[in-house]
């Protein structure tokens, strides 16, 4: 039993304030999740307006996830998975994906959110090789989430960093060096599997997308495809093939042809950290 859950389900309550909109919450409306309050769907409803499409990119943005970790697992026989901003557990989180593939895979699941930690049992059901963990933790605090990943997760061994579609909520002079600062700790080897908010694509819909989301108090950061290759190339990292795309471009399924949608809104990248 993880740490996080054993937690005051009193204390829990008075954490969540359901009276504002929150990012977790407003991605599972987008994902047709059921754990979000009027708020979220406000938020959401809001962002939607400004952005139609902002369904479909959201799911283009997982799907990208799913594609990353089955190709670390199958192809590169990457085995364990820091997850940070994990969002609601959905249908298919990262345990699911990688131990589907290899089923001693362990993952250890991050985010600030009461919400999240409420339903984090969702994210404990790990096969019986394999290993999954709950950390209530926030990004800004990483010596606390290398600390306690450190009980599942073996820093000897190559260590996927998984940020997806959490950076955007983080502002520039802490962003780079907490990313930078993380893949310091992991071992040659490791990959970071980066997805981002980005203006370089639709950019009209997605600043008004941004101003919905800052009118409600959120940090909201929109980076460009050369800002979120930064993130990579800040600590060493090379870009190779595909290199930072769209979401939907990042390594389709079997090859299959993808038409540009230059109204995307997520860039996405995954590459191998050399030491
Ligand atoms: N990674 C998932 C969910 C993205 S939603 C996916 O791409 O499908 C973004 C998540 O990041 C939310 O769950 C939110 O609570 C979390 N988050 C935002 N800022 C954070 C921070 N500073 N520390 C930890 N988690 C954070």
């Amino acid at each position: 039993m993880s740490g996080a859950l054993s937690q005051d389900p009193a204390e829990l309550q008075r954490r969540i304030d359901s009276s504002k909109a929150h990012p977790a919450r407003v991605y599972d409306v987008f994902l047709g999740g059921k754990d979000h309050y009027p708020a979220d769907r406000n938020a959401a409803a809001a962002a939607l307006a400004a952005n139609p499409r902002g369904y479909l990119d959201v799911r283009h943005n997982r799907d990208f996830l799913r594609r990353g970790v089955t190709a670390l697992v199958a192809q590169d026989g990457i085995r364990q998975f820091l997850d940070i901003g994990t969002g609601l557990p959905t249908a298919e989180n990262v345990h699911q994906i990688a131990q589907r593939v290899a089923p001693e895979s362990r993952v250890v699941y991050v985010d600030n959110d009461p919400v999240v930690l409420a339903h984090a049992r969702a994210l404990l059901t790990s096969g019986p090789e394999g290993r999954t963990d709950y950390i209530d933790a926030d990004l800004r605090d990483p010596a606390r989430i290398l600390e306690q990943a450190a009980t599942t997760l073996d820093f000897d061994r190559p260590v996927a960093l998984c940020l997806v579609a959490i950076l955007h909520f983080v502002a520039d002079e802490e962003a780079y060096p907490l990313v930078s600062g993380l893949l310091d700790e992991l071992p040659a080897g490791s990959r970071l599997v980066l997805s981002h908010l980005t203006e370089d694509l639709n950019p009209e819909n997605i600043r008004a997308v941004q101003r919905t989301y800052t009118e409600r108090g959120f940090t909201f950061v929109l980076r460009s495809r050369a800002d979120v290759e930064r993130f990579f190339t800040e600590s060493g990292l090379e870009i190779t093939e595909p290199g930072v795309v769209p979401a939907h471009r990042w390594r389709p399924d079997h090859g299959a042809p993808v038409p540009e949608q230059p109204e995307e809104s997520f860039l996405a990248g995954l590459e191998e950290i050399e030491k």
